[in-house]
């Protein structure tokens, strides 16, 4: 009986042994896993390099088609004053702000 006893505790020690050397390897892991997300990281920020290339591109075309519209609103008519170059909305008459920048009231505290 007490044979049997000592054999457990004996068992139950070396699975407590185990039991270190698993946590052990869960924490080898872990640092894999760590090196392998610093690795997958440095991938998504050479991917986004890549995406914003690209992107930089799309924005050359998108200020090509500015450029188009710009030369547009040469022909433009302003409904408010008749002046050439302007519509409605941007019309310095309706907004004095756009015709005099420069002079903004100075506020005293
Ligand atoms: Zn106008």
């Amino acid at each position: 009986m007490t044979q049997k006893v000592e054999e457990q505790v004996k068992e139950i020690a070396q699975l407590h042994d185990e039991r270190f050397d698993n946590l052990a390897h869960i924490s080898q892991l872990n640092d894999e896993l760590s090196k392998l997300t610093s690795q997958l990281e440095y991938m998504r920020e050479q991917f986004d390099i890549m995406n914003t290339e690209s992107t930089r591109s799309k924005k050359m075309f998108k200020h090509s088609n500015e450029h188009q519209i710009k030369k547009r609103s040469n022909s433009w008519v302003c409904d408010h004053c008749k002046g050439k170059g302007h519509i409605r909305p941007y019309c310095f008459k309706l907004h004095d702000e756009l015709k005099q920048p420069q002079q903004k009231p100075f506020k005293k505290i």
